[in-house]
């Protein structure tokens, strides 16, 4: 659909970056039109309206998860939590190790951020493998939480990352 190809338009490829072989997705571009993330913003309250129960956190992953979380949280009336590389939440933290496209890391989430059975989605711009969401979605069920959904802008399908995820998966762009 239109909106749709207005994001994609708006995307950057850049090959071998930040390893060899890797094609990166620059969703920075978006971010230059105001109109397009409104649009993409929008896009995304839809579809929790449409397809979800009621949202009462929205996670966002470390870095660009965080550029969309708030916007989304502000929009369906629900908190935002960051889920951070290791070693950058002050305070007791829960922590699940994950490995990634490109090497492996650590994530932490502030102990008490997520009260038991709240309704959780877990936002990024990009799955590929799925590690991140994965680990993300560790933190989100230590603490009680219920995943309803991922969200992303882009999946990159043939890393088939969705499949290992525990709840379903929204992508509004596959490469
Ligand atoms: P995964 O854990 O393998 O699914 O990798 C997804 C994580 O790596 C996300 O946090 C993405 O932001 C980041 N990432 C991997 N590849 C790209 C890319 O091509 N563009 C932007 N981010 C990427």
């Amino acid at each position: 659909e239109k909106e749709v190809a207005t994001i994609k338009e708006l995307l950057r490829a850049f090959p071998d970056f930040p390893q060899k072989g890797i094609v990166f997705q620059d969703i920075f571009p978006i971010f230059q039109d105001p109109a397009a993330v409104k649009l993409l913003i929008t896009h995304f309250e839809r579809y929790c309206e449409e397809h979800l129960s009621k949202v009462d956190v929205v996670v966002g992953l470390d870095a660009r998860g965080f550029l969309l979380g708030p916007m989304l949280a502000c929009q369906l009336g629900a908190a935002f939590v960051p889920v951070r590389k290791q070693g950058k939440l002050p305070g007791p933290c829960i922590s699940a190790q994950y490995t990634k496209e490109y090497g492996t890391d650590h994530f932490d989430m502030q102990l008490g951020a997520i009260q038991p059975n709240q309704n959780v989605i877990i936002l990024d711009d990009l799955i590929a493998t799925g590690g991140s969401a994965s680990a993300a979605a560790e933190l989100v069920k230590q603490s009680g939480g219920n995943i309803l959904s991922f969200l992303f802008i882009i999946e990159l399908i043939t890393l088939d990352g969705a499949k290992q995820l525990p709840a379903p998966v929204y992508s509004m762009l596959q490469f």
